[in-house]
């Protein structure tokens, strides 16, 4: 039997885990992985120690196969301890409310939330994971992993369960302040801090510790590589399903008008939701796995903005929770910028900035309700 949490190598399938003898990554070739999990067999941690790793152990793949070696629980804790002690401390930040841009924003009964995760804290959250994973592999399943530093790829596993330990927190934070958010919004960068955060929210959601998704936006400056990878996976989407959303002027319209866009990820939302339309949850999946297999090796080799390397991770999380990318100007890029700096707490920087340039682009179109509770992930 697969452990509670695995991975899905995206081109040819092959579920992989950490079990085989190294970190889990796809044996046929650099491919992409996914991470799975079986929700029957898990379950989020209403309360726990501040230490997100120590907290959120239970939904760890390292854990899940020490577990499965014998390992007890008590165990794990000490292993944790153990393979962070001379790390520097990862230390989680709790929502911040941004009462100021609320009103600028004339959000009346909603909220403007933000979340700050700092280069620094991304890298040592990267770092804690991987360090995590090989002690566990090296001690419970006798295997010695000589890479001391990994580089972060979506083609290891491990990444992910150290980058969904931010979208865990996140659907935490739900839990202890009660509040529903309605959309997040995400600047793409590099798309690690991104990925980690989609796939957490994913499995929060999958686990019982959200009532829904919130709708996700990845936001980039316009001509961006994550937009245009959206669209060709949604048109490809659409041409299965809504052949009628699929026609050009329809998708010419979709660049001008958030709302349109709004629309048809709404209508394939609801088919991914509906227990019995398989048609929807199928050409999402032979939408997402042609484009990893059509599209040539790196595209973009000599373009100085590379997509992020968990783009379908990215896409599928947005497809799922009815969002959809958002490209912003540099006007509206410049505009946010203005407004971080202008509040002392707000962090400002370039995932923050285009987080709230998205905001700004949805609420200039009259597109985001002012009943909504939104946030911005800020890096
Ligand atoms: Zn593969």
């Amino acid at each position: 039997m697969l452990p509670p949490s695995y991975y899905v190598c995206v081109p040819c399938g092959t579920v992989v885990t950490a079990a085989g003898g190294d970190v889990p990554r796809c044996p046929r070739g650099p491919h992409p992985l996914l991470r799975e999990v079986d929700a029957g067999r898990l379950r989020f941690p209403e309360m726990g120690p501040a230490q997100p790793f120590l907290r959120f152990r239970g939904l760890l793949h390292a854990c899940h196969l020490a577990r499965e070696a014998g390992a007890t629980d008590a165990e794990c804790v000490e292993e944790i301890e153990r393979a962070v002690e001379f790390l520097p401390p990862l230390r989680s930040l709790r929502w911040s409310r941004l009462e100021i841009l609320e009103e600028v924003f004339g959000i009346e009964s909603g909220s403007l939330r933000c979340k700050s995760e700092t280069d620094e804290s991304a890298t040592i959250r990267r770092r804690q994971g991987w360090c995590i994973g090989r002690a566990f592999l090296s001690r419970w399943l006798a295997l010695a992993i000589e890479v001391a530093d990994e580089p972060p790829d979506a083609c290891n596993g491990f990444v992910f369960d150290a980058g969904a330990s931010l979208g865990w927190e996140l659907a935490a934070d739900r839990l202890r302040d009660g509040v529903d958010l309605h959309r997040v919004f995400v600047g793409v960068g590099d798309g690690l801090v991104a990925s980690g955060l989609v796939h957490g929210l994913r499995e929060a959601y999958r686990l019982g510790a959200l009532p829904r998704l919130p709708r996700l936006h990845l936001v980039e400056p316009a001509g961006g590589p994550l937009s245009a990878t959206f669209d060709q996976v949604s048109l490809r989407i659409l041409s299965q399903v809504h052949a009628d959303l699929a026609s050009q002027r329809i998708w010419e319209a979709a660049q001008s008008f958030p709302r349109v866009r709004q629309q048809i990820a709404d209508s394939l939302q609801a088919g991914l939701q509906r227990a019995a339309d398989d048609r929807v949850r199928t050409a999402v999946e032979q939408g997402l796995r042609a484009q990893v297999i059509e599209r040539p090796a790196d595209p973009d080799a000599a373009s100085l903005v590379r997509e992020p390397a968990d783009w379908f991770g990215l896409v599928r999380g947005m497809l799922e929770s009815g969002g959809f990318s958002i490209s912003v100007t540099d006007d509206q890029l410049s505009l946010a910028r203005e407004l971080l700096d202008s509040i002392d707490s707000a962090p400002v920087s370039p995932l923050g900035c285009a987080a709230l340039a998205g905001i700004i682009r949805l609420r200039t179109a009259g597109d985001l309700e002012t009943d909504e509770n939104v946030a911005i992930v800020a890096c």
